[in-house]
């Protein structure tokens, strides 16, 4: 599932110790993805249907759409609207700017999520959303990380809400940790959010993702947090990825979300561990032996080229 507009969305900058740098969220990233894909036979794609606003409101509070709304609206083409200070306004850090389309590339990125997660629930057990912006980061109430709706927890909601799903596992591969998913179902058994990601006491977003976040009140011990240091190999995050796998076993899910981003990879410009090539094609593989129906939800990863490389492993391993 992909939407050719998402081009049309381009952050060019943020701030990092008190220095506008570069923004590495731009569209080659995801661009690079497809075309490899299509050039190795992955070739059935799909456009998005346009869902309502309401399943936006299933995770988001409306002070906050409101917000990014009127943000956007109020901002001339080209021009970009971003917070300097950590916590600042509706948006939790310095590196998520805002423009004009920002509001609309959002939603298109939900849309493309939902589509996925509604062809999922027909005789499909393997659906790849391929978006940006990505979501994790996006908290309730404010935007962050490159991230102002949250994707994954928008179609976990979906599959809870409107296909009745008993349980939903999200398993974040992506480098980071999804702080904004793991806020949103903090407090509930009914979403198992596990992660994966360099230790936040190293590395963004440092708020959140060590293994003493558990989840609270009904939540409790469905929040599972897997920290790794700098410069983890395949032998490292074999385990922890082997302790994911089991925990989601055992979990029983109806459906699993992967947040899947390729900033793990040794080849990438804001990651920190050293997967290779191949280790996509391990990680794959071990996905598809759960026989879960599986929705994908692209995150990060910065290196268009071993964006290109890595979701060929990956997809050729799980198909
Ligand atoms: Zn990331």
């Amino acid at each position: 599932m992909y939407d050719p507009k998402h081009v049309v969305h381009r952050p060019t900058k943020e701030i990092d110790k008190g220095k506008f740098i570069e923004n590495p969220e731009k569209p080659e990233r995801i661009e690079a993805i497809k075309d490899a894909l299509i050039m190795n036979g992955f070739d059935n794609i799909h456009s998005p249907n346009n869902f309502p606003m309401s399943y936006v409101y299933l995770v988001h509070s409306e002070r906050y759409v409101n917000w990014l709304k009127n943000k956007s609206a109020s901002l001339q083409p080209g021009e970009e609207y971003i917070t300097e200070l950590f916590g600042y306004d509706l948006c939790f850090d310095t590196g998520t700017p805002i423009s004009n389309i920002t509001f609309e590339s959002a939603k298109r990125a939900v849309d493309v999520c939902l589509t996925a997660a509604s062809l999922l629930s027909g005789k499909t057990n393997l659906v790849y959303a391929l978006v940006r912006p990505p979501g994790h980061h996006a908290t309730r109430e404010a935007c962050g990380g490159y991230c102002y709706f949250n994707n994954a927890a928008i179609a976990a909601s979906y599959f809870l809400v409107k296909e009745n799903a008993d349980g939903v596992a999200i398993l974040d591969l992506d480098f980071h940790h999804g702080n904004g998913t793991q806020d949103i179902f903090y407090d509930t058994d009914e979403v198992l959010y596990v992660s994966i990601h360099g230790d936040p006491d190293t590395f963004y977003p440092w708020i959140s993702g060590r293994e003493n976040e558990i989840g609270e009140g009904p939540g409790e011990g469905f929040n599972i947090n897997l920290p790794l240091p700098a410069k983890s190999d395949w032998r490292k995050y074999s385990e922890a990825l082997d302790q994911a796998l089991r925990e989601i076993k055992n979990y029983y899910p109806d459906v699993l979300i992967v947040s899947l981003g390729f900033d793990t990879h040794a080849d990438d410009p804001v990651g920190g561990f050293l997967l290779k090539d191949d280790d996509f094609a391990r990680i794959g593989k071990a996905i598809g032996k759960l026989k879960i129906p599986t929705l994908i939800i692209q995150e990060g990863g910065y290196n268009p080229v071993a964006n290109a490389s890595t979701a060929v492993k990956f997809f050729t391993a799980i198909a």
